[in-house]
């Protein structure tokens, strides 16, 4: 375990020895109103001084959400689908926004989402597009910015900055969770080491590098384990070269 962590810190200090500049955001999903765990998300985010990009499900989010949010300087939220149900087929990995499902039928409940989300938040809404489980048909992109939406973002390196014209990509690429396991923590090695192999193809420029590092949590379901280690690894990179990003686009 320690191991993990002396390899990410001998790489960061390449990058701080080399001057190198990471741009680190961190979106949180799934919801839906204020809780306990919530409370602690804004907490941990205003001791580390790091907005959270918060995926708000759209169908199920109340009014006390909002009200949380406008209170809190490092909540920013953004549109998570529009229901969290599954459209997939039996068998095939899940989405609520996959390519089996008529593209008019996806593309009003996208519209609903951001329509909802705006009512609730007004200009506080990032019009960002988070689709559950990080699935999307690809034959949706060239529609999301007519609905006003100014990004999308799923899990992975980004293959282009723009994933249509005027819908930046900017995804996230960290997820502590071991969701075909106990969803706790992953051992750490399992996080780190993939995080490192990125983080050095980064460096070297076969990856790209403006794209904004992207950690990914779901703070309804986070163990202590979890949280202690999120934390652990926010210090890190932020006491190394990241440095905190946050989407600024608004609805115009
Ligand atoms: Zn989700």
């Amino acid at each position: 375990m320690t191991q993990a962590w002396d390899e990410l810190d001998r790489e960061l200090t390449l990058w701080s020895r080399e001057g190198l500049d990471l741009p680190l955001w961190w979106r949180d999903d799934d919801a839906v109103a204020p809780t306990e765990a919530l409370g602690r998300l804004e907490d941990l985010a205003g001791e580390l001084g790091m907005p959270v990009h918060l995926a708000v499900i759209p169908h199920s989010a109340v009014a006390e959400l909002a009200e949380t949010v406008s209170q809190s300087q490092h909540l920013l939220p953004v549109v998570h689908g529009w229901a969290h149900v599954n459209h997939a087929p039996t068998e095939a990995k899940k989405s609520e926004f996959g390519s089996t499902r008529p593209v008019d039928e996806a593309l009003n409940e996208a519209e609903q989402g951001i329509e909802r989300l705006q009512q609730l938040f007004g200009p506080a809404l990032r019009p960002m597009f988070v689709p559950p489980w990080n699935r999307i048909s690809a034959a949706m992109l060239p529609w999301l910015a007519g609905l006003d939406y100014a990004a999308i973002s799923t899990f992975g390196p980004r293959k282009r900055v723009q994933a249509a014209p005027g819908l930046l990509q900017i995804n996230t690429h960290i997820d502590p969770i071991n969701w075909h396991g106990d969803r706790s923590l992953l051992d750490s090695g399992s996080i780190l080491t993939p995080l490192v192999a990125q983080l050095q193809a980064r460096r070297a420029g076969s990856v790209d590098r403006t794209e904004p590092l992207g950690l990914l949590t779901h703070h309804l379901i986070h163990d202590e384990g979890v949280w202690s280690f999120c934390e652990t690894l926010l210090r890190r990179l932020l006491d190394g070269p990241a440095r905190p990003w946050r989407f600024d686009e608004r609805i115009t």
